[in-house]
């Protein structure tokens, strides 16, 4: 069940520590033709611009197929790529989840700080850095965890994001429901 973690740009290195301390076969995925060998896919953090740059055209609408298809998990820029619509400034998005998501939305005093949030039942801490904030999520959408009102890990169908950074946490279990997540949908 080889996971692969986008490296194109940004701290894939960190998700790629994470999926092997909990037993995943990693991929680190460079070039468009790596998605055909894999059976989920981490998009990490960065800077969301420059994914879309790097991925060019044909990157963009292959990675587009990708999630439609197999279980994928972004997190804070990787959510921006996954959204249908994306606000500060207007971006192309893969369409994945069904949400609205504003960039860099906690203004500049706030722009990388530590909180406490929940997941499911439970708290969870969260890192966020130059974090996005989701401003609408549609109705196929499930909140999974949320910090104060706001919902910062969402689910749709097989792909999943949040607007923090569990890699950069201690506690293991987001990036446990992803790779269960792909457990299943091999199944
Ligand atoms: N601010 C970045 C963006 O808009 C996301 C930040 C991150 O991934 N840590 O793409």
């Amino acid at each position: 069940m080889p996971i692969g973690v986008l490296a194109l740009q940004g701290d894939f290195d960190a998700h790629r520590r994470r999926l092997e301390e909990l037993g995943a076969e990693v991929v680190l995925v460079k070039k468009p033709e790596q998605l055909d060998a894999i059976d989920g896919l981490v998009i990490p953090g960065g800077e969301s611009g420059t994914f879309l740059k790097l991925l060019g055209e044909e990157g963009f609408e292959k990675l587009k197929q990708f999630v439609r298809l197999k279980p994928t998990f972004g997190t804070c820029a990787g959510a921006i790529l996954l959204a249908t619509e994306v606000e500060n400034p207007k971006q192309q998005g893969l369409g994945a989840l069904d949400i609205r998501i504003r960039r860099n939305a906690y203004g500049r005093q706030i722009d990388s700080s530590i909180r406490e949030g929940k997941f499911g039942d439970s708290h969870l801490e969260m890192v966020f850095i130059r974090a996005p904030k989701i401003e609408r999520v549609g109705p196929g959408v499930e909140v999974i965890a949320t910090e104060g009102v706001d919902p910062v890990a969402v689910r749709q169908g097989r792909v999943m994001a949040a607007t923090f950074h569990p890699e950069l946490s201690e506690d293991k279990r987001v990036h446990r429901a992803f790779l269960d997540m792909v457990g299943k949908d091999k199944k």
